[in-house]
């Protein structure tokens, strides 16, 4: 699909989900955030939950934990406009308290279907809460770093990496060496899928 229409299917998505998801977080939020990025993106990043910071700017990944992001992928030469970025939740949990099975759920679909539309190459997730929305059984300690391969009913990405969530990183100096050392795997991960695509 065009890039372009790819955008246009992604603000009709946003419009038509803002009006119509039933999650109750939408009540406390200030508004939702869809994600953000380049609809003909590779990669796509799929985070937690908005923060105080993309609650208020509408915007995912605009706060600390999303400067650090921006700092990673620059150390990969990837600039935050060449991918997407997008969470399980859109709005921000009270107090940033761990979204409950059942805001999770009421998400989902909208983030399976942003996810059709981009059909990126690979899908990083940015921590546990992410990954385990696709691998419920995996330990983000054990499955970090690590190339994932499996496909999904009606998706046709097929090429998972879990990463540590950069907040849970930010001021842990171990975990934070882990997720910069896993990031920098990135662009062999690519190779390796272009590898198996040929
Ligand atoms: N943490 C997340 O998981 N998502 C955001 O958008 C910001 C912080």
């Amino acid at each position: 699909m065009d890039k372009e229409i790819k955008k246009q299917e992604l603000n009709n998505l946003n419009e038509r989900w803002e009006e119509k998801c039933e999650c109750e977080l939408k009540k406390t939020a200030t508004q939702a955030v869809p994600g953000d990025g380049d609809a003909g993106a590779e990669i796509v990043f799929i985070g937690e939950a908005p923060g105080k910071s993309e609650d208020a700017q509408g915007r995912p990944f605009v706060g600390v934990a999303g400067k650090f992001l921006t700092e990673m992928l620059s150390a990969i030469n990837l600039e935050r406009e060449e991918v997407y970025i997008t969470n399980i939740v859109k709005y921000r949990p009270p107090n940033n308290r761990d979204p409950l099975p059942e805001e999770k759920t009421a998400c989902r679909e909208w983030l399976l279907a942003e996810l059709k539309i981009i059909s990126p190459k690979l899908i990083i997730f940015l921590g546990r809460h992410a990954m385990n929305n696709f691998f419920p059984d995996l330990q983000i300690s054990k499955a970090h770093g690590k190339l994932l391969i499996k496909v999904f009913k009606g998706m046709s990405t097929k090429y998972f990496f879990p990463l540590y969530h950069p907040a849970a990183a930010l001021y842990d100096g171990s975990m934070r060496e882990i997720l910069m050392a896993d990031f920098k795997k990135i662009p062999k991960v690519l190779k390796e899928i272009e590898k198996r695509q040929r």
